[in-house]
């Protein structure tokens, strides 16, 4: 099958081979070894002197971990929502207490830094800004570098789900100024689900003193901790581990740049393959288009389901749209392990399913 859902993303040989590795001693020396050379790599392509956690949950997790550890119940925060990823993360600090004010932003489009810094003048007592990097849920980019300025510039916490960016779009994390970082080990790592990695800040530790929303599974504080001595609180994902090693070593022998223009180029053959067949992008602006998903209108009178379907049956997997765009776009992953000739598989392949439920592509060809 060519898995072209935006996570879980196909894993490469290798990696597959040492998830089933023998089982090892978590409080061991061998455990120590790979946990310390796991978290180092994710310094160094996160671009972070940050700690960087590992926290055995999906990416969800990672996202209720930097809630609970650096909010508190009643305190104003500020979510940036241009999707579902953006309200599922605003949404879980309303669950835990915060007083959320949201920025709605219509779906297909980015958040802006002055529509970013227009919020935050019309609410000066937001402590912290929730923001998803690239939604996945739209393909749509955020600005981020913009919008961090803006945030740092006020002086606020700044909360980034970079879930399906970091380790395939540019995210430095220092340089940008970001406090607290999520990514998720089914993205673009290359990895199967299990781990969710997080990166906070000294000014993000500061709030973890401050935050007082319940929390046992995801102590941030336990977490570094344990950290500190090549360890993770409770049983972790052993066998994750094994894999992110080795996918580790992958990305820091290719590098960041390369990684990045991997990706972009990616984007551009997906975008360019998708719009030749006479489809339409659902992002509004094509200049903030996601280089890990790309979405996709369904044309008019065509179901979702049925091209997805259509395409399953000729080996490619395409993910459809997630809540109030579930009947009206679909999506194509890019992200991680992708051979241009899968992404051009994936395409030619969409051009046949789209035939057969009855549109007419344009060209079926690259
Ligand atoms: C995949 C994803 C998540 C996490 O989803 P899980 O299913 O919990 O791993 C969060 N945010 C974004 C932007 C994502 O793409």
């Amino acid at each position: 099958m060519n898995l072209r859902t935006p996570g879980p993303t196909p894993i490469p040989q290798d990696v597959l081979d040492v998830l089933s590795g023998p089982m090892i001693d978590h409080r061991g020396a061998a455990f120590r070894e790979i946990h310390g050379r796991v978290t180092r790599g994710l310094q160094r392509l996160f671009e972070t002197q940050n700690d960087v956690l590992l926290l055995t949950a999906s990416g969800t997790g990672g996202l209720e971990a930097a809630v609970v550890n650096t909010l508190s119940p009643g305190e104003p925060v500020l979510a940036v929502e241009i999707g579902a990823f953006g309200a599922r993360l605003g949404r879980i600090a309303e669950v835990f207490g915060a007083d959320v004010r949201w920025q709605h932003v219509e779906w297909g489009q980015a958040a802006t830094p002055d529509s970013v810094a227009a919020s935050l003048d019309d609410n000066p007592d937001v402590t912290a800004v929730l923001i998803t990097h690239n939604e996945t849920s739209t393909g749509v980019t955020n600005p981020l570098q913009g919008i961090a300025q803006v945030v740092k510039a006020r002086d606020r916490l700044l909360i980034v789900d970079a879930v399906s960016s970091l380790g395939s779009l540019p995210c430095p994390v220092d340089d940008w100024g970001l406090d607290v970082v999520v990514t998720g080990s089914q993205k673009g790592w290359m990895v199967p689900p299990g781990v969710a990695m997080i990166s906070l800040s000294p000014r993000a530790w500061a709030a973890v003193e401050r935050a007082s929303m319940p929390k046992f599974y995801f102590d941030l504080t336990q977490a570094r901790s344990y950290a500190d001595r090549g360890q993770t609180p409770w049983t972790p994902a052993i066998p994750i581990f094994y894999a992110l090693d080795a996918s580790l070593e992958t990305l820091l022998h290719e590098g960041l740049p390369a990684i990045h223009e991997r990706h972009r180029r990616a984007g551009e053959r997906v975008r360019a393959a998708v719009k030749a067949l006479g489809l339409s992008l659902f992002p509004t602006d094509e200049a903030f288009a996601s280089n890990t998903v790309t979405a996709v209108k369904a044309p008019d009178g065509i179901a979702v389901a049925d091209i997805r379907k259509a395409a399953a049956e000729q080996g490619v997997v395409l993910a459809g749209g997630q809540a109030r765009l579930s009947d009206s776009i679909f999506r194509i992953g890019h992200l991680g392990y992708m051979p241009d000739e899968d992404l051009d598989e994936a395409v030619t392949v969409l051009g046949r399913a789209l035939q057969e439920v009855g549109f007419a592509p344009a060209a079926a060809s690259l």
